[in-house]
């Protein structure tokens, strides 16, 4: 069976919060590749940079689908499904 997403249907257009990782940039931190919360607009760091603030970022708000903020990149993530959307 292929897993789905249905939380594709909650999430709109949403503008950056920020161009880096918001929290890193707050504490001077560096980060890896970025990742966009697409239900709020949270800019956050990926699994791969030392603090996560993208994984941090669901845990505390429950938003659960990101998109790569990378230049090139437009996959999507739910933590929730656990689920690559394309
Ligand atoms: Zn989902
Ligand atoms: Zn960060
Ligand atoms: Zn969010």
């Amino acid at each position: 069976m292929v897993k789905t997403c249905d939380h594709l249907q909650a999430i709109g257009p949403v503008t950056p919060s920020a161009q880096g990782c918001k929290e890193c940039l707050a504490m001077g931190a560096e980060w890896v590749h970025l990742r966009l919360c697409l239900i709020c607009g949270h800019v956050g760091c990926c699994d791969s940079s030392r603090y996560k603030h993208a994984t941090k970022h669901f845990h505390a708000t429950r938003h659960p689908v990101i998109q790569s903020f990378e230049p090139g990149e437009d996959w999507k993530w739910c933590y929730v499904d656990e689920v690559l959307i394309p």
